[in-house]
């Protein structure tokens, strides 16, 4: 099926106004949504989507927004699926006053932002630039973030709502919409309500590249190390001091470059020290400990052990101990139980006329997250680039690209039931 009939796409439009609209979260606040602003945007949505003709769409006190589009299929068993998008923006970067610029017809010249000169989007340094060649490029102004992560999902998300209300010959089963606050300080599904969406699955629309399809996750574990040294009066050390700091200081750099972030790429993981504190009779040094195969977290873990292990033959009287703790899993492991759900999101990618590739996260997503909580959750393109940056761009191209894979998903599953 070839949605012909739809040109009027508004997904532009709607990019440009939530944009504007700063939706910074804040890791230091521990109210939920963390920074109240979040919910402007989540009361636009909400009342774009009540205009759409959608009556149970609502935010809910945490800043969440639920709605439905209920079936328009005679088929009673097409299982409920979910879109998702998150309303925040990164803590990283300013989100406050966007200007977002629309370059039409790139032709492969860099992109000069024009509130701060320094700031240029250059073909060199990002090559996905290559394929936009004739697109209308979207920047911010030089002074911010875009917010295209994730406010370009949000507007494909909301026009594909409008594109399947103005277009009911596309035939599909319920759909459900969420959106969600605090994604980027890692928080985007606590408060998310899985029963009240009872979907079968779910794509979080969060992805990078035109035709990329994500299944894969890291797994996450966190890991404490601490270090019990022998303190003495500095003046009458000799000989007796073992400082817990130099011990820390030797365990971190015997650690393996071929394990680090700074070492590693694509399907490696590593052991990563974020924070350390320490005085001489104790220090800790907290570890992230990453892989894609969740049973190689153990031997990571072990590399940290032996590291601590060979410095302490060095302080017969101290000692160590090592505790670590699950933090999230690769979502490959749920999404293999229901292949459909992957395969239906690939066919749908190759129906709005790309070529579909299965690409894996080195990180977490919201729908890691929701897979493990029963709701298996791949992630889809919605074509933001340089996230979390000044020099942040998506395509109004790619934009559309991705509302037509929504839609295309929606019918595939309605055709396959
Ligand atoms: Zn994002």
């Amino acid at each position: 099926m070839v949605f012909d009939s739809i040109s009027n796409f508004t997904v532009t439009e709607r990019f440009l106004k939530y944009v504007t609209i700063d939706t910074q979260s804040d890791p230091s606040s521990s109210a939920i949504p963390s920074t109240e602003k979040q919910k402007n945007l989540g009361k636009i949505l909400v009342s774009e989507l009540a205009s759409l003709g959608i009556d149970d769409a609502s935010l809910d006190e945490y800043g969440y927004v639920y709605a439905t589009i209920p079936s328009n299929t005679q088929k009673a068993n097409v299982p409920v699926i979910c879109f998702c998008s998150h309303i925040d923006t990164a803590p990283d970067c300013s989100g406050n006053g966007v200007k977002p610029i629309i370059h039409k017809n790139y032709r492969g010249s860099d992109i000069i932002l024009p509130d701060d000169e320094t700031q240029i989007v250059r073909l060199t340094e990002h090559p996905d630039l290559k394929n936009q060649i004739v697109n209308d490029i979207i920047t911010a102004s030089g002074t911010t973030l875009l917010g295209a992560d994730n406010k370009a999902g949000l507007a494909e998300i909301m026009d594909a709502c409008y594109q399947l209300i103005a277009h009911p010959e596309i035939k599909h089963g319920a759909i459900k919409i969420l959106f969600t606050p605090d994604e980027e300080i890692g928080r985007g599904v606590d408060k998310a309500d899985i029963d009240k969406i009872g979907a079968y699955a779910a794509y979080t629309m969060d992805g990078e590249s035109a035709g990329n399809l994500e299944n894969e996750t890291f797994s996450a574990d966190g890991a404490r190390l601490t270090i019990n040294g022998v303190s003495a009066h500095p003046g009458f050390a000799k000989g007796k001091m073992e400082s817990a700091i130099k011990i820390a200081g030797q365990i971190i750099a015997a650690l393996p470059y071929e394990l680090s972030p700074e070492g590693t790429e694509e399907k490696q993981g590593f052991v990563h020290p974020v924070a350390m504190e320490g005085h001489v009779e104790t220090a800790t040094i907290d570890f992230i400990i990453r892989d894609f195969d969740e049973d190689k977290l153990v031997h990571h873990a072990n590399v940290i052990r032996q590291a601590a292990a060979g410095v302490l033959k060095g302080f017969p009287n101290s000692s160590f101990e090592l505790q670590t703790k699950p933090q999230y899993r690769n979502m490959k492991s749920v999404l293999d139980k229901h292949p459909e759900i992957v395969e239906y999101g690939m066919e749908a990618i190759r129906r709005a006329g790309m070529e579909a590739k299965l690409c894996s996260i080195r990180g977490g997503t919201d729908g890691s997250r929701l897979s493990f909580m029963g709701l298996p959750c791949p992630n889809i393109f919605s074509g933001e680039h340089a996230f979390h940056s000044k020099q942040e761009w998506v395509s109004v191209q790619d934009m559309q690209k991705a509302v037509e894979t929504i839609l295309h998903l929606c019918a595939i599953w309605e055709e396959k039931s």
